[in-house]
């Protein structure tokens, strides 16, 4: 490709980023105006027209997906293949140094990298030799900690420890580093510093680096933590010229360390020039002016105007469901007049808040055999707890189960190790007979240590506890008991973070699945448990699309980021859900929910739908959510309303947007919206929305000292003040 073929195809703008003479760059600009194609570009750019060679660029963007993408647009626009060009994550390309230099890093030619499961494992056998109760003090909260510290760049040694709580975290974590230390394990925030900290100790290391990458690139820059930040500053050498493209409406991973103030730290660190661009050439100006609507209403932003000159398009249709299957079926049905419209199901994407709510969309998609993956995340049955749940249910049903019993022996942890179990794996193989009988045959003679043999045999009683309790009970509370009784909820619930409480809320979603099970009439099974475990067993391996396959693609809005897709559907779009439940605690979380949301919307080429629920099961309890408040922030002339048709019995929702029924409904109720009011128990409040009518009708109240409320409008005896 010749210099004026790379430059076609881009905006004045775009071209001036492309074709700046070497500097450092900062191209600040909102969803689908180009960035990344810019910098695929300016990569192109580089090696053409400034002569660089393939070994002075690094580029490095969030995901390995995303790495592989864009070493194939940078080979597309070159027309060839580039080799010693350096693209990769942030953990890839350190893991790269750390390899090459092990030795000045301080780590053994073979250092292993610890996944997550790794490092728990690590840290109970720590915490036993510490005399440390993981019940008391679980080993997940220990792991989130470390990596917390880590992504912060800060060492035990740096911390001073003041309370209990911050006391134990200290030593768990130093006698963990030293652990690793001594076997020469990494674990993945490790990777990151580690490299760090080799480049700034070692200076002849720093100015080789330095020296080769003459060019650095970045994408999704608004969400680099700390340390990612001091590796990019240590790495641009003065004679480097540094182009970082993002956009602070899109920065979603605060609650993990990211830092949107990078931005600004960049542009007085590198006396950076910025360079904006503004026309959209991904969406409809429909969904780009409710988009830029809805991100309007952050106050910490650093502003931006994004136009397009595409077409209008429809309007973004919200659809108003019963419920959550009702929601799924109304997806499931848009999808097959997608499928036959001659469209590709691959140019159709569900995205979700949370992967719990991927279940019910799984099933509504396999009833109809249209093939969907799910991407960057697992699929529901196939997750870590619920597979630790279910092996429980499966043993219980059937003690022959080795597999299960494998699983689960120590999970949760309880002192079962490696020793005692081959001990009950030799029996087992000698015997001829499955892994529980050979343990309940040692534990008859006598074979293990006491303490080993306390622990197998309390595991023992645990699941014939379990089956001894099922017995008449529902399939839902018999998953509620085993999770219980296992100690698996309470093992998830110890653990912190974001991670944790999706688990927890998963294993709750798991009992709502029990709940709403019905075993097939045509098949035969000696019980509900049997059936459900059948079922189960077939959903994990069934549905899911080969690679190759034409399938829907499903993902969390964090893992959307950085995608496109000509029709999207956003499901859970309801208070509590989306925004979540937890960003009213945190200061900051709602204004990233929302940047969540714009995330979500502008992932939409042609069509968006988003949908929310009336009542919703989720985590096991019905729940009445109202739509989310980012539906009422969007323009009302972008948004069609779809109601529903059904008989519903349950109270109707106002609507939200269409302001006719709005009022209608704070007619009815005798309140205005804004009006204040005053509660006998919570005190004097404004009056936020409304919805239902009669004596099903409820009244939102956001009270000065309580926060907000729904109530039931008759019973509320609220007073006009
Ligand atoms: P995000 O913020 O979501 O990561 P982005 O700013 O990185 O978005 P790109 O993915 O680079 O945007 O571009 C969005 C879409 O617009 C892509 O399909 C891209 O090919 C197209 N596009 C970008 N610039 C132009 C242009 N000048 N002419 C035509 N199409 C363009
Ligand atoms: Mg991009």
């Amino acid at each position: 490709m010749d210099v004026s073929e790379l430059l076609d195809g881009l905006n004045d703008k775009q071209r001036d980023a492309v074709a700046a003479p070497l500097q450092n760059m900062l191209v600040l600009a909102g969803a689908g105006s180009g960035k990344t194609r810019v910098l695929v570009h300016r990569i192109a750019w580089l090696m053409q027209v400034e002569q660089s060679s393939p070994y002075s660029i690094l580029a490095v963007t969030f995901t390995n997906k995303a790495a592989k993408e864009m070493r194939g647009r940078v080979e597309a626009t070159l027309q060839g293949p580039v080799s010693g060009m350096w693209i990769g994550t942030f953990h890839g390309l350190s893991h790269r140094i750390l390899r090459a230099h092990h030795r000045e890093a301080g780590l053994p030619e073979a250092f292993q990298v610890l996944d997550s499961d790794d490092q728990l494992r690590l840290i109970r056998r720590l915490l036993k030799n510490l005399n440390i109760d993981e019940k008391k003090w679980p080993a997940k909260q220990f792991a989130w900690y470390i990596g917390a510290q880590k992504d912060e760049g800060i060492r035990p040694k740096d911390i001073q420890a003041f309370d209990i709580n911050e006391q134990m975290m200290l030593k768990v974590y130093t006698a963990y580093q030293d652990a690793c230390d001594r076997a020469g394990l990494v674990d993945f925030a490790e990777i990151l510093l580690r490299c760090y900290e080799l480049l700034n100790t070692q200076p002849t290391l720093l100015r080789h680096y330095q020296n080769r990458f003459a060019h650095i690139l970045v994408d999704e820059f608004q969400d680099t933590n700390r340390i990612q930040y001091l590796w990019l500053r240590l790495l641009a050498g003065a004679n480097s010229s540094m182009m970082i493209v993002g956009d602070d409406d899109q920065s979603i991973y605060g609650w993990r360390g990211a830092r949107i103030e990078n931005i600004r730290q960049f542009l007085d660190d590198f006396k950076a020039e910025t360079i904006r661009l503004e026309q959209n050439y991904r969406s409809t100006s429909t969904i780009l002016k409710a988009s830029n609507a809805l991100i309007e209403n952050n106050a910490e932003r650093m502003g931006k105007s994004l136009w397009t000159d595409g077409i209008e398009g429809e309007p973004i249709s919200v659809y108003a469901a019963f419920n959550e299957l009702d929601e799924a079926r109304f997806v499931v049905g848009k999808i097959k007049t997608w499928l036959q419209g001659g469209n590709a199901l691959q140019d159709c994407a569900i995205l979700y808040r949370s992967n719990a709510q991927s279940r019910i969309l799984e099933e509504a998609l396999l009833q109809e055999s249209i093939k969907y993956r799910i991407y960057g995340g697992m699929r529901f049955f196939e997750r870590q707890e619920i597979k630790d749940a279910l092996c429980y249910l499966r043993l219980v049903s059937n003690r022959n189960d080795d597999a299960a019993f494998e699983r689960i022996i120590n999970t949760p942890a309880r002192g079962i190790g490696e020793k005692t179990l081959s001990h009950i794996r030799d029996c087992a193989r000698h015997t001829s007979q499955p892994l529980w009988h050979a343990a309940k045959a040692i534990l008859a003679e006598k074979h293990l240590s006491g303490r080993a043999a306390n622990s197998v045999q309390q595991f023992i009683d645990i699941v014939e506890q379990i089956d001894d309790q099922l017995l008449d009970l529902p399939l839902a509370e018999q998953a509620k008991f085993a999770i219980e009784r296992s100690g698996l909820m309470a093992m998830y619930q110890a653990e912190k973070g974001e991670k944790g409480r999706a688990r927890v809320e998963n294993l709750e979603e798991l009992i709502n699945a029990c709940g709403q099970y019905e075993p097939p009439i045509e098949e035969e099974f000696s019980s509900p448990l049997q059936g459900f475990l059948a079922y189960t067993s077939l959903e994990a391996g069934e549905g899911q699309a080969e690679e190759h396959e034409d399938a829907v693609q499903m993902m969390t809005l964090h893992s959307a980021k950085g995608l496109e897709f000509p029709l999207v559907f956003m499901v859970g779009v309801e208070e509590g859900m989306f925004p979540s439940q937890q960003s009213h605690e945190e200061s900051g979380r709602l204004e990233e929910e929302r940047r969540l949301c714009y995330v979500g919307m502008t992932r939409a080429m042609t069509k968006l739908y988003i949908c929310h629920a009336e009542s919703r099961r989720l985590y096991g309890q019905e729940k009445y959510h109202s739509p989310s408040r980012f539906i009422r922030e969007l323009p009302q002339d972008c948004v069609e309303e779809i109601r529903i048709k059904t008989q519903v019995t349950r109270p109707v929702a106002a609507g939200r947007f269409s302001s006719a029924v709005t009022h209608a409904a704070f007619e009815d109720s005798g309140y205005n919206l804004g009006q204040r009011v005053l509660h006998a128990k919570f005190g004097a409040g404004t009056v936020l929305n409304y919805e239902g009518s009669g004596a099903q009708s409820r009244i939102q109240v956001s009270f000065d000292d309580v926060g907000s409320k729904w109530l039931v409008t008759a019973y509320a005896r609220l007073q006009p003040l």
